[in-house]
């Protein structure tokens, strides 16, 4: 310990617990004597010292000083030597009023670390400031910890060579993924993708209109919706590199988002395929899709196992578009429906299984008859579940390839289709197989 230096703050400490009663010196002689004398530890040290002079231990900001580097989730009460890295101002809403609070990154030589300030108060601290935090304490955010300032948390400004010069780090290196292995609640990534597309939108976040800048991007594994909270003058094709974003699921399929707090850089547009080869849809197996929890414009293989009740000849509330049982909307009694014709289908391709939703323009095509078609065979058959039939036996263990977005939820995978193709089954190939295994 760098005596002098790093006893102050404790030394402080004391007195502010003690209040008039002993002064500064006597506690900094007596701290010194217990540490490098009696050799006790600094917290056991404090306490006692309180407690000798008829103060109250328990007031003690127990304030273990650490560098960022040491902040792990949920501690109750740190003490920190660090610069303000960025500083920012806004509203909360707090059961229904507005409320200042402050937020931004702070670090020291080891690390920086994201912070927000609850209790702001006459804020007066600024970018570049060297401060002393006492009593702050950490949350854990994507399991990373998030400093916090509190009611009970000190805040004073040291003079700015207190803390050396130094480049600001994250707190662990960005890890680099691939498009198709973004999962929901990862933090700290690194990606390199092709911006697709991307539009600006305003939303409402806490009261506040922010702009959010959202698309598609892609590597060769795969494309990903993106949000970012900033405005990097993202365009379509650009190459980015983003390191420190972070996977949100939103409906059932992971997204990627990012803020002013990441490290961004455009690459040059020779480090990826070209736009119209990523603009093309991804293979993926099922159990992939499982396994990463949904994602968009898919294409998956497989063979339909079962076709769900639901399916074939529907009709539809002409206000809500709800599905009718009996003639009967839930919402709007008895009305006269709407023909519709729709496919609920279970697809395996043996890494798994999901549910595949293949609307009228997709059932059309696959049942070669249009939906009035199929309105007057069920009127003949006077059953509309005629239709449903149909499609069993058209469908029912026939390989299928299915493109679409892929969300996921308690009942696993959902792939809303956008095509959807009867694959010829390769005679040759399955021939040969057969002799194969006859040889054997
Ligand atoms: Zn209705």
């Amino acid at each position: 310990m760098k005596e002098n230096e790093d006893i102050a703050p404790h030394v402080e400490d004391i007195a502010r617990v003690l209040g008039d009663k002993v002064d500064k010196e006597e506690i900094d002689r007596e701290l010194k004597q217990y540490l490098k004398e009696y050799r006790i530890p600094l917290s056991t040290a404090k306490q006692m010292l309180v407690k000798k002079y008829g103060g109250a231990p328990s007031n003690l900001g127990l304030g273990v000083f650490k560098t960022v580097e040491q902040l792990t989730p949920n501690e109750p009460s740190v003490d920190l030597l660090c610069r303000l890295i960025s500083v920012n101002h806004k509203d909360v809403e707090v059961g229904g009023e507005k409320k200042p609070i402050v937020y931004g990154i702070l670090g020291d030589q080891t690390a920086s670390v994201p912070f927000t300030a609850w209790e702001v108060g006459d804020w007066q601290f600024q970018k570049g400031d060297v401060v002393r935090v006492r009593n702050a304490y950490t949350k854990e955010w994507k399991g990373q910890p998030q400093l916090n300032f509190g009611e009970r948390t000190n805040i004073e400004r040291e003079s700015k060579d207190a803390l050396p010069n130094f480049a600001p780090t994250p707190i662990s290196d960005p890890k680099k993924y691939e498009v198709k292995d973004l999962k929901g609640g990862m933090s700290n990534i690194s990606l390199v993708a092709r911006v697709l597309f991307v539009e600006k939108r305003n939303v409402n976040v806490g009261g506040e209109e922010k702009a959010v800048f959202s698309g598609i991007m892609a590597d060769k594994s795969g494309k990903v919706q993106f949000s970012a909270w900033h405005d990097f003058g993202l365009s379509e094709g650009d190459v980015i590199k983003v390191e420190g974003g972070y996977v949100k699921n939103w409906r059932g399929i992971p997204q990627f988002g990012f803020d002013e707090r990441v490290k961004f850089e455009v690459l040059d547009t020779d480090k990826m395929p070209p736009l119209d080869e990523l603009a093309e849809r991804h293979v993926y197996q099922i159990g992939e899709l499982i396994d990463r929890g949904g994602a968009i414009d898919v294409v998956v293989e497989g063979v339909i196992i079962d076709i769900k009740s639901g399916s074939g000849l529907i009709f539809r509330c002409p206000e809500c578009k709800r599905v009718l049982q009996k003639g009967v909307c839930r919402i709007h009694g008895e009305v006269e429906g709407k023909a519709d014709l729709r496919i609920k289908a279970v697809l395996d391709d043996g890494t798994g299984a999901l549910t595949a939703v293949l609307g009228r323009d997709i059932t059309e095509k696959l049942i070669g008859k249009d939906v009035k078609e199929c309105r007057e065979i069920a009127k003949k058959a006077m059953d509309q579940s005629v239709i449903a039939d149909d499609l069993k036996d058209l469908l029912i263990a026939t390989p299928i390839r299915i493109s679409g977005d892929a969300s996921f939820d308690d009942f696993g995978i959902m792939l809303i289709a956008k095509d959807a193709q009867m694959m010829s089954i390769d005679v040759q190939k399955e021939a040969k197989t057969m002799l194969d295994e006859l040889e054997v």
